[in-house]
């Protein structure tokens, strides 16, 4: 299991998949370096960065996150990075239906594959681009409801969610838990 036994000490592997272009990266680097970069580079492969997020009742949890690159010749190697996470958050873009539709096509995925019991989180990014916007809240939420996931809109530009998150994720695995 991914989670240690050490309730003070938690850690947790998460990997992000998606369509390339939705965001993955800068939420990541959003969350551990608390910076946006607009000319961010397309992840090649998968990339991983870990980062430790202190609760509030003084337990600290390391977060391990395998951010996977979205390309169609990187599918095969999917399995590789969440098989034994303990959450998957599969993002899509706002502004791009076809996010979307990819973003069902990582819930199957997931639902066949994946460890059972795992956390799953469906997030909507560049929610700044609201002007842009053709994924309503309403479906995505109903989508993620059916498919006993927890939604979520978020930018990584404006900061807007991400730390919740994060935050909320590990609470959704401590109580599957107990
Ligand atoms: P990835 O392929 O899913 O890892 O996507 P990236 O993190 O590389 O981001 C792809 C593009 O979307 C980049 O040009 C980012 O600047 C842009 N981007 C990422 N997150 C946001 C966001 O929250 N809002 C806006 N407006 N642009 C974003
Ligand atoms: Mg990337």
């Amino acid at each position: 299991n991914s989670m240690a036994t050490d309730p003070k000490n938690l850690r947790v592997k998460l990997v992000l998949l998606g369509d390339s272009g939705v965001g993955k990266s800068c939420i990541v680097l959003r969350f551990v370096r608390g910076q946006f970069d607009p000319t961010s580079k397309v992840t090649v492969g998968a990339s991983f960065l870990s980062q430790t997020l202190a609760l509030q009742n003084s337990t600290t949890v390391k977060f391990e996150i395998w951010d996977t690159a979205g390309q169609e010749r990187y599918a095969s190697l999917a399995p590789l990075y969440y098989r034994g996470a303990a959450v998957a958050v599969v993002v899509y873009d706002i502004t791009s239906e076809e996010t979307f539709r990819k973003a069902q096509y990582w819930v199957k995925e997931l639902q066949k594959h994946a460890t059972p019991g795992i956390v799953m989180a469906l997030v909507g990014n560049k929610a700044d681009l609201q002007e842009n916007r053709v994924v309503s809240s309403q479906d995505a939420m109903e989508y993620a409801e059916r498919n006993g996931m927890f939604f979520m809109e978020t930018s990584a530009k404006t900061d807007n969610n991400i730390n919740e998150l994060f935050e909320i994720s590990i609470l959704l695995k401590e109580t599957k838990h107990r």
